[in-house]
C-alpha cells in the first residue's frame, strides 16, 4: 500500500498528515483556516499543503475530513460550520486543481473510522463513533469501512428527534439530540437553570456543590442514555466510541453508561461506551485511511 495524505478542514484550522504504508505518520503540518479570507483563499490553502505533504510521492492518495458532508443530491458542501463552504463544489474544485479524484467526509465518519482503525475501537467489527462537540455527530463502521448509507446519512444521529417540540435546531427542526448534548446545549442549560454563564469545563469541575448540579447533571444523564440507547437498540454496536469535548467527562463512563442500558432492549445490556484513543488526531487520521478507498 503507498503513502497516503489526509486532511482535516477545520473552523480555525487545517491539519495535513502523510501516512506510511503501514498507518504511521511520516509528515504533519498545522495551518490556520482563516475563514474570514474566504472559499477560494481556502481552496489556494488547501492545494498548496497538498502539494507540500505530497512532496516526493507521485500524486498520493487524499482524504479531506470536514464539519458538514457532501449533498448526495448536488455534490455541494452543507451544514458546514464554515459558512463560506457551504453551497460550494469543494470535492470538485480540489480534484481538478490537483488533477486527481479525492475523498470527502464529514468529521463525524472520520472520526469513527480512525477509532475503528488505530483507536479505542480497533478489533471489533461494528464500531459506532460519536463527536459529542460544538455539533453533535455519529459514524458507523463496519469491517474498516464508512457506512454511508442511501443518500450518505448513515449515523447522523445528532439530528434524530429526541424530545419532540423540544429546542429549536439549526437544521430546522425542534429537538434534536444537538440541542441537548452538543457543549453549548449543555452550557445552555446552566445558564437557563443559574442565570450565569459557564463554561462545561468549569460546571464539571467546580460546581458541582451548586444547588442546580443534581437536576442538570439528571436531565443531561437522562438525554445522553436516551439518546445512545435508541441507537444500540438499531445498530447493536460491538463498541460505542466518545469523542469531542463533551466525551472528557468522566462521570459518562460510569453513570452514562447506565443510564444507557437502562434505554437498551437487549436482555445483555453491556455494550462498552469507551473514551476516544487518538484526541485531537482522530480526524486527520481518520481522512488519510479514508484516501485508501481510492486505492
Ligand atoms: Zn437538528
Amino acid at each position: 500500500m503507498p503513502v497516503t495524505i489526509g486532511i482535516d478542514l477545520g473552523g480555525t484550522k487545517i491539519e495535513a498528515v502523510r501516512l506510511d504504508p503501514e498507518g504511521r505518520v511520516e509528515f504533519l503540518k498545522r495551518i490556520p483556516t482563516r475563514r474570514e479570507e474566504g472559499y477560494e483563499a481556502i481552496c489556494d490553502r488547501l492545494v498548496n499543503l497538498i502539494r507540500e505533504c505530497s512532496e516526493g510521492h507521485e500524486q498520493p492518495p487524499v482524504g479531506v475530513g470536514t464539519p458538514g458532508a457532501l449533498s448526495h443530491r448536488t455534490g455541494l458542501i452543507k451544514n458546514s460550520n464554515t459558512v463560506c463552504l457551504i453551497g460550494r463544489p469543494l470535492k470538485e474544485d480540489l480534484e481538478r486543481r490537483l488533477g486527481q479524484s479525492i475523498r470527502l467526509e464529514n468529521d463525524a465518519n472520520c472520526f469513527g473510522l480512525a477509532e475503528a482503525v488505530l483507536g479505542a475501537g480497533r478489533g471489533h467489527s461494528l464500531v459506532f463513533g460519536v463527536i459529542l462537540g460544538t455539533g453533535v455527530g455519529g459514524g458507523i463502521i463496519l469491517n474498516g469501512s464508512i457506512l454511508r448509507g442511501r443518500t450518505w446519512g448513515a449515523g447522523e444521529w445528532g439530528h434524530a428527534i429526541l424530545i419532540p417540540d423540544g429546542h429549536s435546531c439549526y437544521c430546522g427542526r425542534r429537538g434534536c439530540v444537538e440541542t441537548y448534548l452538543s457543549g453549548p446545549a449543555l452550557e445552555r442549560d446552566w445558564t437557563r437553570r443559574t442565570g450565569q454563564q459557564c463554561s462545561l469545563e468549569t460546571i464539571v469541575r467546580e460546581q458541582v456543590s451548586h444547588p442546580d448540579f443534581r437536576g442538570w447533571k439528571t436531565d443531561f444523564l437522562r438525554h445522553f442514555g436516551l439518546g445512545l440507547g435508541n441507537v444500540i437498540n438499531i445498530l447493536d454496536p460491538d463498541v460505542v466510541v466518545l469523542g469531542g469535548g463533551v466525551s472528557n467527562i468522566d462521570w459518562l463512563y460510569t453513570e452514562g453508561v447506565r443510564a444507557v442500558h437502562t434505554n437498551c432492549f437487549t436482555d445483555v445490556p453491556e455494550t462498552p461506551l469507551l473514551p476516544n484513543q487518538l484526541g485531537d488526531s482522530a480526524g486527520v487520521l481518520g481522512a488519510a485511511l479514508l484516501a485508501r478507498e481510492l486505492l
